[in-house]
């Protein structure tokens, strides 16, 4: 590295391939004195949770949690709109002081009696974890009395950061699906003709679950259930009754399918609908997981039709993004492993990628796909992000809404590859407005008018 870092001890976290041998140290506490990218633990479990359309989202705590994430995702709805409501306890000083028991279990009678959800997810945020309020027996009690699901998500903070955040969503996934398990036999003796999986990791921002479920049911797949994007308490209680488990964010739900494995011994796959080149893996690989020749028969039909249909369009934007060079800072290293791909498809290399909770075999992989020369790094901070960013001359960062303030004050371009995006980037449609949003940003004439 040319110039020093802001905190010696993040060394460990940042290598450049080609230069070291080092391996890099990732899937650890954030360093302190950092200001990290990463979001905290509740974060995590809202936003994996959020998308259970007919849950109410109740947060135990102080109102700036539940703003902090509210309406974060552009997750769509084919039925209930409860989840797009917000509530909190909206702890004060007194409660924080005599404890809020009180004002949650009231806070949940109001709720039942105004909206009788059938689901209520009660979050636990940092304060919560300090004052030691009992969510489980509360939520016990008040699930009795009301004789509805109503369940603690245990995402207080200093229990490590978002990744504990996704597992503490599963785990309240789990609890759930385990609730449906008398009703199951019932639906086993009824399972349709059809093959049936579950698609985990996809929260169904723009409709993205829906081009997917297209697809699988041109091949004759149904989905019984997206985790979590249009997903509904009935549905979820189902997750059992499948033939097989996909994954696509690899960072929030490769646990929720061991488990899967583990208690109803579902095998599950690694997908991504990412790019033309990883949509058609994977349709592919769900096939032969599937091990029935129409369908696999059908996929290879899809693929040859979808990708001529897209061809011009990748070929025109290829043609102008030629030779420019982009970063990556994500959430997952899954999705982190996508983009290098379709970069390319684009004729973009990636010169600088970074993760909030990567892990070792990701990053690995990672390391194998870019080029000598591109920096790696893991739980990065605006200051390396800049740093590299500049260092390596990247005319585009891919990220989130915390990174597109800093792309912009370097006079960078940015895709928002987060929640709250306003289209979809999954599959053959999404690679079309992936590789527009790319050229429209990059290619803008509004980078002239930046004094250098
Ligand atoms: S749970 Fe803690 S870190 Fe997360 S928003 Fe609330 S106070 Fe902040």
């Amino acid at each position: 590295m040319d110039q020093a870092l802001v905190v010696p001890d993040r060394e460990d976290f940042i290598a450049t391939k080609g230069k070291q041998k080092k391996q890099l140290k990732c899937d650890a506490d954030s360093i302190a004195g950092c200001v990290s990218q990463r979001a905290c633990v509740y974060c995590g479990a809202r936003v994996v949770l959020n998308p259970v359309t007919d849950a109410v989202h109740l947060v135990h705590g102080p109102i700036g949690c539940s703003t902090y994430t509210w309406d974060i995702r552009g997750s769509l709805s084919s039925g209930s709109e409860m989840y797009r409501n917000s509530f909190s306890t909206d702890l004060k000083e007194q409660d924080i002081i005599f404890g809020g028991e009180k004002k949650l279990l009231a806070c949940i009678d109001e709720l039942v009696q105004k909206y009788q959800p059938p689901l209520i997810f009660v979050y636990s945020t940092c304060i919560i974890g300090v004052i030691g309020d009992d969510l489980k027996s509360i939520c016990k009690q008040a699930s009795k009395q009301y004789g509805i699901e109503i369940l603690p998500v245990e995402s207080s903070g200093f229990i490590g950061n978002k990744s504990a955040g996704y597992r503490a969503a599963c785990d309240t996934l789990l609890h759930l699906i385990d609730l449906g398990k008398e009703s199951l036999h019932q639906v086993s003796s009824q399972r349709q003709a059809a093959k049936q999986i579950n698609y985990l990791g996809d929260f169904n921002l723009s409709g993205e679950a829906w081009i997917i479920k297209g697809y699988l049911e041109r091949m004759g797949v149904k989905i019984n259930v997206a985790f979590t994007g249009d997903s509904d308490s009935q549905h979820i209680k189902k997750a059992p009754d499948v033939d097989l488990n996909i994954i696509q964010c690899a960072g929030s739900m490769h646990y929720l399918a061991e488990k899967l494995e583990e208690l109803y011994h579902i095998p599950y796959l690694q997908v991504s609908f990412l790019g033309l080149q990883d949509t058609a893996n994977s349709l592919r690989n769900i096939a032969a997981m599937l091990q029935d020749e129409t369908v696999a028969a059908k996929a290879e039909q899809l693929i040859a039709e979808e990708s001529a249909k897209v061809k011009p369009d990748i070929d025109f934007y290829r043609s102008k993004l030629v030779g420019k060079k982009a970063a990556i800072y994500v959430g997952g290293g899954f999705k982190a492993i996508s983009l290098i791909k379709q970069f390319r498809e684009i004729g973009i290399d990636v010169v600088m990628i970074g993760t909030q909770t990567g892990r070792q075999e990701e990053y690995e992989t990672i390391d194998t796909l870019v080029d000598d020369g591109t920096v790696i790094l893991d739980d990065a901070n605006p200051a390396e992000l800049e740093k590299f960013m500049i260092e390596q001359e990247a005319h585009i960062l891919v990220g989130g809404v915390k990174e597109r303030p800093l792309a912009f004050k370097l006079g960078k371009a940015f895709i928002d590859h987060n929640h709250n995006r306003k289209h979809p980037l999954s599959g053959y449609v999404g690679a079309v407005n992936f590789a527009r949003e790319v050229y429209t940003t990059v290619c803008s004439p509004v980078w002239k008018y930046l004094s250098k």
